[in-house]
């Protein structure tokens, strides 16, 4: 009888340790690779351009000072002001420093939190991500391939088929609608 009690405590006990470890963690590049869809690398099939390299003082002439905050110094626009935030029409978003296609209107869905939410991006190659560990949080900037332009980030409580939530800045993006 004891041998079984004990044997139901260890099992509680690393049940509870499984559970409590994994949310402590952002997503690896390694997770994200396996998480995002392999086919959307088919659409829009051609290849990233090569990237973009400014200087400060560049970016700071092309962007407006909303873009620049948000783009460059990693800015957030606040919750439910963003102009693509209810915006559900048919085409792509394009980043707004460089005009890397980054996300289709199709992998985009209402999140409810505030920000654009996507559930994969174009293809692979047009993010990057890099750990951040500001104000307190571990959570994953997701960052545009082509210029570094600083998006959003990844958290992984999104929808089907990925589980991700690429939750985007509306400033970072600019809409380009598909003619049907
Ligand atoms: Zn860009």
């Amino acid at each position: 009888m004891t041998k079984i009690i004990i044997a139901l405590v260890f099992i509680a006990g690393v049940t509870l340790i499984w559970r409590l470890t994994p949310s402590e963690q952002s997503l690896s590049e390694a997770d994200l690779s396996l998480l995002i869809n392999p086919d959307s690398t088919k659409q829009n099939g051609e290849m990233m351009e090569e990237k973009v390299i400014r200087t400060e003082e560049e970016w700071k002439k092309i962007l407006t000072p909303e873009e620049y905050y948000v783009l460059r110094q990693k800015g957030t626009e606040r919750a439910s002001t963003g102009k693509y935030d209810k915006h559900f029409k048919k085409g792509v978003y394009k980043c707004a420093a460089c005009d890397n296609v980054l996300f289709e209107s199709d992998t985009k869905y209402d999140s409810g939190c505030g920000w654009p939410s996507f559930f994969t991006p174009l293809a692979k190659d047009r993010v990057i991500y890099e750990e951040d560990r500001s104000y307190g949080m571990v959570r994953t900037e997701v960052m545009c391939a082509k210029c570094g332009g600083h998006l959003g980030h990844v958290f992984d409580d999104g929808p089907e088929p990925t589980g991700l939530r690429y939750c985007m800045n509306s400033v970072s993006l600019k809409f380009e609608k598909k003619e049907e």
